[in-house]
């Protein structure tokens, strides 16, 4: 019997209990660890709430978390209830899924002004993350700067862009809801430090921009490249770079109160205010021919309340464990780390791909750990995990607790919404008795 511990219930975590599944049927016994006590990671609090059909895929990590060889283990933090280490004396291999949830830090004068916030907590205020629910974001406008041109920034930018009926059917947390039903925000500025071709926003999302009730998208159509050189993209990209022409052709539209402008060439290099983020000045950049951004010299001021930075994702460092400062995550060959430790996802590559992209490489790591592990050493697996937790008196969430606060939050449900999601660790507990 091989015994394996995933630290981690996001897509990478699952992926690899169900390659593991796959590859060793009987003989095989994951732990799904999580110290949350509700599964799905980035799924539940990562994806926009507004793109139900993406988290639909947490069906099928339902169905491996179902079945006898996979079991979830919620509400333990590593770290502080159970050791890396330990973890390691008992499993056959221990699997890093710890995913990215810091942000990168942005690293100008004035990050630390109230008003300026990072994509992983506005993300988790909207989608009720227990971390974030109280972060109260500044949306007493007019202004709002999202910093970077990636997915996310187009996430935050369409959020605090859409009307409350444009929620509808989506499972935003009411808290959310309501700040943003009050929201005085008319101007959403997207910055980009570079420009049109190097956006990293994928065609699907950045198309959906363009059909928001109450607000428009406006490009300015001398940013961008000539037209001839979008033979030169692939064609994921070529189709986002279609959409920013189409926006620069439109005209502005006086029954659309919210403008999401595309601030292209434009770097922030310091947050100004008094007491809280009131501007955000920004240089003109131009390209260099290896593609990276350099300053021109030339400065302008943003008027902006609320700056989120959407800037990409760091793994937090665990002592003890290999790192690569530089990549932000655990330093891997392949995704082996230490012998029997492995990194997977977000946490072994870094924050990028999609959700799918987990998959092969929960593939792959399965596939090293079979190479390493052979059928396993005759470890105490899952009965040592519990002896230890209980001896530390800490309350484990089973799969089956999960499914009580799921009921719970789907019978709490909006009408026409999904759930309405616990957003403490305190009420997700309490559900479990409901
Ligand atoms: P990302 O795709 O890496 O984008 C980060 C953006 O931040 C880039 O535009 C980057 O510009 C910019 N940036 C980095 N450092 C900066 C700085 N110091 N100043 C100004 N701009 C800076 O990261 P992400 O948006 O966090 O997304 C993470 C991953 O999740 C991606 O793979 C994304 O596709 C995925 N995701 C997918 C969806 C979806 O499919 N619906 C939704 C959300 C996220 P440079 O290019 O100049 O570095």
């Amino acid at each position: 019997m091989r015994h394996i511990a995933v630290i981690g219930s996001g897509p990478a975590g699952y992926y690899t209990a169900e390659a593991c599944q796959k590859l060793f049927g009987d003989q095989v016994r994951v732990d799904i660890i999580d110290r949350l006590p509700v599964p799905y990671g980035l799924i539940r609090t990562g994806v926009a709430p507004d793109h139900q059909s993406i988290k639909g895929v947490s069906r099928r990590y339902e169905a491996v978390a179902l079945t006898d060889n996979v079991r979830f283990v919620g509400n333990v933090s590593v770290g502080r209830d159970v050791s890396i280490e330990e973890l390691r004396r008992l499993y056959d291999a221990v699997v890093l899924a710890t995913g990215a949830p810091l942000d990168r830090p942005l690293d100008i004068p004035g990050a630390d002004l109230p008003g300026v916030v990072g994509s992983a907590a506005f993300v988790g205020w909207y989608n009720g993350h227990p971390d974030f629910a109280g972060l109260g974001p500044a949306l007493d406008g007019p202004g709002a700067v999202v910093i970077g041109n990636g997915n996310v920034a187009l996430d935050v930018a369409r959020i605090l862009a859409k009307t409350e009926a444009e929620f509808d059917g989506s499972d935003i947390v009411t808290h959310a809801l309501t700040c943003l039903r009050a929201s005085h925000i008319t101007t959403i500025t997207l910055l980009g430090r570079r420009g049109p071709h190097q956006i990293a926003m994928t065609p699907k999302e950045l198309g959906e921009l363009g059909h928001l009730t109450r607000a428009q998208p406006i490009v300015d159509a001398r940013d961008l490249p000539p037209e001839g050189d979008d033979a030169l993209l692939e064609p994921g990209q070529r189709k986002s770079v279609m959409h920013l022409r189409d926006f620069a052709t439109r005209a502005a539209d006086a029954g659309k109160a919210v403008k999401v402008v595309f601030d292209f060439f434009a770097m922030p290099v310091a947050i100004e205010g008094d007491g809280r983020a009131e501007r955000i000045i920004v240089e003109k950049t131009r390209l260099e021919p290896n593609g990276a951004a350099v300053g021109t010299g030339e400065t302008y001021a943003i008027p902006a309340s609320l700056i989120v930075s959407c800037i990409g994702y760091r793994t937090p460092p665990i002592e003890g464990i290999p790192y690569d400062d530089r990549a932000g995550r655990f330093a891997n060959d392949e995704g082996r780390v230490l012998p029997g430790l492995y990194a997977v996802g977000w946490a072994r590559r870094g924050p990028t791909g999609t959700i799918g992209t987990n998959r092969p490489d929960g593939i792959a790591i399965t596939e090293r750990i079979a190479e390493d592990i052979g059928e396993g050493a005759g470890k105490a697996g899952r009965p040592g995990l519990d002896a230890l937790l209980e001896s530390r008196g800490v309350e484990v969430v089973t799969f089956r607790d999960w499914q009580k606060i799921e009921a719970a939050e789907n019978a709490a449900a909006r009408e026409g919404s999904p759930r309405e999601k616990f957003t403490s660790i305190e009420a997700m507990l309490g559900a479990r008795g409901a």
